[in-house]
């Protein structure tokens, strides 16, 4: 019998560890150590040859870390997950894993911007090509799958201009073709979103969001829904390329993780609050919030995820100018990439995390030179509105002066 899958409120806070194996530490013990002795020469055969279980080399695996991964695999709803030092080195695992020369990756309309990067990298030293499509509908998914399409590559919602995914639509086609889906869940964090779940084949994660929540780790997870594949992946590309997780950075994690639904629930809730500030703003043109009414893919978002999420991007009247004057006229939310942290974060997605993409294709993604991308983070509304009005005011009257 399939033992009965625990609540993700539980699982994040005990699933993997057994305190009875580690001298009854409550707390998962940090295991920072490079290698492990074998009891005897025989010992050391038979953990190379695979024929027992047991701790080799902590690239190969470490037990702090290897906590984090059974707890990520029971949230994501998986089989087997491995971490990673980044999440730009999941990412490059998976793909790396998934393809060879000639193949072609078929990705949502927006990707992160080193996800774009690395296939481009793959594209001209490789021949394995990539195409960007928007994704709403079977028929949209359909028509960009190609003879030597070996995987579709989604995130959703899409950063910053938060258009959706159709998971459901996706993993239809992906199935008819018989090729693998891959979905980048970091926006949403397994509390909100659970593509294994809808049948996708990995989910990954920048760990370094929302899974730790605090700002102080840089990491990344894979899960997939093999267990072999997963465990084959370990010992081929993980264990070659390298690009494995400390055990610190997991023992970080293990800590932040805990509070994961906690800190969800409220970064929604203020999402939600602001959201509702930012409409009674005259200054404020346009709001992309995936549960808000207007949204025009709402029900999609309905359909796949249990909350809206904590970020949020809005268009405030005028260009660059105005958009950095707001900027520079915020005190307690703070000017930085990155997101899913306790403190709230403000980014101009056109010179800061997309600057890198040219105008023409920045306009055709919807990023305009006024769309603000913001992190909420767990602070008081209260204070996170008085900034947000202050600066408002600050802005208005720049704003008359054109
Ligand atoms: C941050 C981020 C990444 C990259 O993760 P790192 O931990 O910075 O390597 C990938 N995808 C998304 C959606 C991200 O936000």
């Amino acid at each position: 019998m399939k033992e009965k899958e625990m609540k993700i409120e539980t699982a994040v806070i005990h699933k993997g560890y057994d305190s009875s194996n580690h001298h009854d530490s409550l707390v998962t013990p940090l295991y920072q150590t490079s290698t492990y002795s074998f009891a005897n020469a025989e010992q050391g055969e038979d953990r190379f040859a695979g024929n027992s279980e047991g701790n080799i080399y902590s690239r190969l695996g470490n037990p702090t870390v290897r906590v984090l991964e059974e707890r990520m695999t029971e949230i994501e709803g998986g089989q087997g997950a491995l971490a990673f030092g980044s999440g730009m080195a999941s990412v490059s695992a998976i793909l790396i894993y998934l393809t060879k020369a000639g193949d072609h990756v078929l990705c949502s309309r927006g990707i992160y911007g080193c996800t774009f990067g690395l296939l481009e990298i793959m594209e001209e030293k490789y021949g394995i090509t990539h195409d960007l499509v928007s994704m709403t509908t079977e028929e949209e998914v359909e028509k960009a799958i190609r003879p030597e399409t070996v995987c579709i590559y989604v995130e959703t919602p899409i950063n910053p201009t938060m258009e959706l995914v159709n998971l459901e639509a996706v993993v239809a086609v992906a199935n008819k073709h018989n090729i693998r889906v891959i979905v980048d869940n970091t926006f949403c964090s397994p509390y909100l979103q659970n593509p294994i779940r809808m049948g996708a084949d990995f989910v990954l994660h920048s760990a370094t969001k929302y899974l730790n929540g605090h700002g102080d780790v840089v990491g990344g997870v894979l899960v997939g829904s093999d267990a072999e594949e997963m465990q084959h992946i370990r010992m081929t590309v993980q264990k070659d390329v390298g690009g494995i997780m400390s055990p610190f950075d997991a023992w970080l994690l293990l800590r932040g993780l805990k509070t994961l639904h906690v800190r969800m629930d409220r970064h929604v809730s203020n999402a939600k609050t602001i959201v509702a500030f930012l409409k009674q703003q005259e200054i404020v043109e346009n709001i992309y919030y995936p549960f808000d009414e207007n949204h025009p893919q709402v029900d999609i978002a309905k359909r796949q995820m249990r909350e809206g999420g904590g970020l949020i991007s809005f268009e405030i009247r005028g260009g660059k100018k105005e958009a950095q004057a707001f900027l520079n006229a915020l005190s307690l939310i703070k000017i930085a990439v990155s997101l899913g942290d306790a403190e709230t974060l403000i980014q101009h997605p056109a010179t800061m995390t997309h600057a890198v993409v040219p105008p023409e294709s920045r306009q055709a993604m919807g990023i305009s030179d006024s769309l603000l991308r913001l992190s909420i983070g767990l602070e008081h509304t209260d204070d996170l509105v008085n900034d947000l009005s202050k600066a408002f005011e600050q802005v208005k009257p720049k704003l008359q002066e054109i």
